[in-house]
This record gives C-alpha cells, structure tokens and sequence, in this order.
C-alpha cells in the first residue's frame, strides 16, 4: 500500500508554510509539485553535463543525447508505444495538440470535412480545431453530456459519419473528473474510419495508460502534471500516421538534406522535433516517470481512488454545497459550488487558510455553459494528498459559510 507520508518527504515544497499556515494542496489538476529527484536531475544536467544533443561528437553532446533518448525509451514503455520513433517531445499537450491540428489538418482536412470533440473539452481540445476548421472550411461536430458529466454515448454513435475526419476527447475531464470510455469511443471511431486523438493531460499521473490496448491514433500529455517540468509534454502517434503528416515547424534536426531548391526530412521522431529541445526537461520528466514507476500507477490509483470517495462524502456532508457531475468512473478531481457564495469569495477565504484550490471555469467555458454557471471551485488530488488534509478542508469550508453568514 502507498504511503503518502514517505512521498511527502520527497517533495520538498509541501513542506512550506502560506499565511503562516501548513500549505494544503489541491491543484494537482493546474499543476504538479516536484519531487526532489526531479529537480536533482535537472540541476545535475546543468552542474555537469549541460550541452546540446545530436550534434556534437564530444563527450557532453554525447551524455546529453543518451539521457534525452533514454527518456524517450522510458516515456514508450510508459505509454506501452510500439516504437520509440511514435514518441515526439512538445511543449506540452497545447502544443502536441496544435501540432496534430497544423500537420494532420495540412494533410487530410478538406473543406466539408467533420473534427468531433465533447462537450468536456479543455479550450485546448478546442480552439486548435476551431482554427483548422476556420483555415480549412471544415466544421466542429460537439459530442453532448448529461448532468452527471457522462459523454452521450448514443448520441455520439449517430453523429459519427463519413464526413468525420478526426475525433478528438479527453481521458479524463479537468474540470468534473470523468474518466472517459475513451476504448469505446475509439473501438467506434475506427469503425466509422476515423482515427482518434486522446488528450492523456488528466490521466496519465492517476493510472496506467497503454495506447496500444486503447488503440489510440495520437495520445498526449503535458510533463508538469505528472511530477516532471514545465515547458515538456509528449505526443505519440501511430507510426503509419505519423509517416504521412508533414512537418509541423522547420528548422534544424528536423531536416536529412538542405539545399535553396529542395529540402528532405529526417527519419521520425526528428522529423517533428525542429530546433533544439528543452534536454533538462526532459530529463527531468524521466525522472518523474522512474519515480511514478518506482512507486506503481496501480498503487496511485487505489490510494487517490480512496482519497476520492474521502472527499466525495466529506463535501456531501456540508448542506450548501453543490458537487457538479456524478460520473460513473471519476478520477481525484471535484469541482463543487458553494451555495450562493461567489466561488471565488470562498476561494479566496480557502487561500488565507493555506488551501491551493483552483476557482474559475478551468478553461472549459462550453462545459460550464452546459451547467449554466460561470465557473467553479476545484480540488483536485494527487498521491500526496491525506485524507487528514480533506478534513482540514471540509472543516475549514463550514467555517468559512459561517463567516459569509
Ligand atoms: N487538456 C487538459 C484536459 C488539461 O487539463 C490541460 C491543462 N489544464 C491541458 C489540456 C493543457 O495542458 P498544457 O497547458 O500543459 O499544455
């Protein structure tokens, strides 16, 4: 059984204090702490081996590039990738995301075409499609919910169709904390034809994921989620599509041979990998990974699940909150309404009381639209979350109505 206590210990800044109070946090949706393996790697890359990759035939080129590669080694096994040529390092999900949009859209998006996303969607499972559809003359096809924050299953089997081109989902909302049937959505997809992008960017710090078994076309994430780096993410795609997008940026590494009449491409995953990568990051992300390794997704899951249903009956216990969705599968993310004190009010109070939640509409307006509200209060929990710490929390939300009282 996981022991959050002796992972606490690795992550240095929950140990600090905000207003003079224990800092409690629940924005592990917003972003992940560190754990110090993390920051040691990047700050070892720097002391000692700093240098850039590919390039060099010297001694430091060469030990960056075998930890920048190992990294991709190690984030293929973590996905379960066929080939680690299918892993190609971002800026993080936004930009893997923008990349499928620009280079897939180049090649296989025609006027009249249909990309589908939910209705659960982060703006960043969206505007990039909106852009390619405003570029291509292609149309945007919404998947609905319900109110429990379930995707519409029936609905979305009859909107697939031949003109469906691409269908884009998330794993797991970021805002309510539904696990999607993404297996399902793809088994459909492929049925109808359409390959299927899954944005992983909630997902893959909570369980294991394996693209192969969900079959996945594109699957991405964003390092600072999962315990790594800002300014790193992934995108895998299926090698067959990969081979037949064009390049999303130009530059250098990305090329085989360079002359003003003609240029030819590297080999993937270089082939969308232009300019130099942030090496420290991802180091530092293989870090997070061997630590996530060491202390097993399955363990994550059944800890954060009980953490989950702690947070779930502590909340339902408080009379005027309102918890926002009620999803078959949730993962450590609720987003629930105060009664009728301003989200952020009480958000605000919860700050001072050295609470991290997250307040506002999570960069999914449409989602809050369905519900009819402007936006929420947000926990969400990771492996070094205690139960202690949700009861400090329920306590610290009935105190709070009193003072609005
Ligand atoms: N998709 C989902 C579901 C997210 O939660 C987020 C981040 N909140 C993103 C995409 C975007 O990730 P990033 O900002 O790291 O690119």
């Amino acid at each position: 059984m996981l022991d959050p206590l002796k992972i606490r210990r690795d992550f240095p800044i929950l140990e600090r204090q905000v207003y003079g109070r224990p800092l409690v946090y629940f924005d592990n949706a917003a972003t992940t702490q560190k754990p110090r393996q993390v920051i040691e790697a990047i700050s070892d890359y720097y002391q000692t081996y700093n240098s850039n990759i590919h390039r060099g035939v010297h001694y430091l080129s060469q030990q960056a590039t075998q930890a920048h590669e190992n990294a991709r080694a190690r984030i293929r096994k973590f996905l379960n990738a066929r080939e680690s040529h299918e892993i190609i390092f971002t800026r993080g999900t936004t930009e893997a995301i923008n990349l499928i949009a620009a280079s897939f859209g180049k090649a296989f998006i025609r006027p009249g075409d249909v990309i589908m996303v939910s209705e659960l969607e982060h703006h960043s499972n969206i505007v990039p499609w909106q852009l390619l559809c405003e570029d291509r003359g292609a149309e945007l096809r919404v998947i609905p919910i319900d109110d429990q924050g379930e995707i519409l299953m029936d609905v979305y089997r009859e909107l697939l169709d031949e003109r469906v081109k691409l269908v884009a989902v998330t794993h797991v909302s970021n805002a309510l904390g539904t696990v999607v049937p993404v297996e399902e959505i793809i088994r459909l997809a492929h049925l109808n034809g359409s390959p299927v992008l899954v944005d992983g960017a909630q997902a893959v710090a909570h369980f294991p994921v394996d693209v192969q078994a969900m079959d996945a076309d594109f699957y991405c994430f964003s390092g600072h989620k999962i315990f790594g780096p800002m300014g790193i993410g992934v995108l895998y795609g299926k090698t067959d599509w990969l081979e037949k997008m064009p390049p999303y940026q130009g530059g250098g590494e990305m090329i085989s041979e360079v002359s003003f009449e003609r240029t030819t491409y590297n080999e993937l995953p270089f082939k969308f990998e232009a300019g130099t990568p942030s090496v420290s990051d991802t180091i530092g992300l293989d870090a997070a990974l061997a630590y996530l390794e060491q202390t097993g997704l399955e363990e994550v899951r059944a800890y954060e699940h009980q953490l989950l249903m702690h947070l779930l009956m502590r909340l339902s216990e408080i009379s005027f909150i309102r918890i926002l969705g009620h999803p078959r599968r949730q993962s450590g993310v609720v987003s629930f309404l105060p009664g009728d004190i301003h989200p952020y009010d009480m958000g605000t109070i919860l700050d001072k009381l050295g609470f991290a939640l997250r307040t506002g509409n999570h960069c999914a307006q449409p989602l809050m639209n369905h519900f009819g509200i402007q936006g929420t209060i947000r926990a969400s929990l990771a492996f070094y979350n205690t139960v202690e710490e949700i009861d400090r929390l329920a306590e610290a939300i009935r105190r709070t109505e009193i003072m609005f009282r």
